[in-house]
């Protein structure tokens, strides 16, 4: 039989292919998203524990683009020595971006104490957070890197720390952006870009969903946040086996299903949000500096 071969290509601004959840899975991962017309991916290290990994996926895959950082849920956690250690990692790569770095209000004041995703870290108080967060935010504006930014429960004072911080030339991505439509051309006028995530195409997501009328054509982008926020069930072109600790996982070749639903959300032709996508993904994330 002979394959078709995708002639479509997609970018998935945000996602974390090393996760230990997906290694096992890697070969199959990687032939579905090839199949499924992969072209451009960034996947974020989230603690120095994980950059090595990144960076070999980088090497494996050319469309791989790799990104380091500390993730506000790891902040508590670090090492002594992290801040050296991402200084050398980035000056050793100089095609690798800033993130996923950030501000989470939600693990201080409305997360469980016993959510598994949580288990074992230490969550830090928001002014360490923003102290870490803002360590990393200079050495991508130093290199003109992209920052790939989280922020759940903490708008406000992110928006304060953008605002007081020299940020990159080139931009930042607000990623699975959920925050106040309102705040969307405050944050646009900074230099923000906003990545649309699967999840939001769910039927209770709507607000989520909405805010994205309103984010510049320029300034979108698309994301899966893989093996994170799975899309709903119905959506899903690809599953994997449920995690070990038993969450259901977003297979990243999903990213097609959330370029089509999100191009029947906006009423666009989907080849259309391939273009605008592409272009966008490649001044945001491409090599010039
Ligand atoms: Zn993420």
């Amino acid at each position: 039989m002979v394959k078709t071969v995708s002639t479509v290509k997609f970018y998935d601004a945000h996602n974390h292919l090393q996760d230990e959840w997906l290694l096992p899975h890697m070969d199959r991962i990687a032939a579905d998203l090839t199949d499924a017309g992969i072209a451009g991916a960034v996947v974020n290290g989230t603690t120095p524990d994980d950059w090595a990994q990144v960076s070999a996926l980088a090497t494996r895959f050319a469309w791989v683009v790799p990104s380091y950082g500390v993730h506000p849920w790891d902040c508590g956690n670090r090492p002594a020595d992290w801040l050296g250690r991402l200084e050398s990692r980035l000056a050793s790569e100089p095609r690798a971006h800033v993130g996923e770095i950030g501000l989470d209000r939600w693990i201080l004041d409305r997360a469980k104490p016993d959510d598994p995703r949580l288990a074992g870290l230490r969550r830090a108080p928001l002014d360490e957070q923003i102290e870490v967060f803002t360590a990393q935010l200079a050495l991508a504006a130093a290199d003109n890197r992209a920052a790939s930014i989280h922020c759940i429960d903490a708008w406000g004072a992110l928006f304060d720390t953008l605002r007081a911080s020299t940020l990159p030339a080139r931009g930042f991505l607000l990623h699975a952006y959920a925050g106040p439509v309102e705040m969307i051309k405050p944050f646009a006028d900074l230099g923000a870009y906003f990545s649309f995530n699967g999840s939001y195409l769910d039927s209770k997501r709507e607000n989520q969903r909405h805010a994205f009328k309103s984010v510049p054509a320029d300034r979108l982008l698309v994301e899966t946040d893989a093996p994170a926020m799975p899309l709903p069930p119905s959506l899903e072109r690809h599953t994997l086996p449920r995690s070990p600790s038993d969450t259901r996982m977003n297979h990243p070749a999903n990213i097609e299903a959330v370029y089509t639903g999100l191009a029947q959300f906006l009423g666009l032709p989907r080849a259309q949000l391939c273009q605008l996508i592409e272009s966008n993904f490649h001044r945001l994330f491409s090599e010039q500096k």
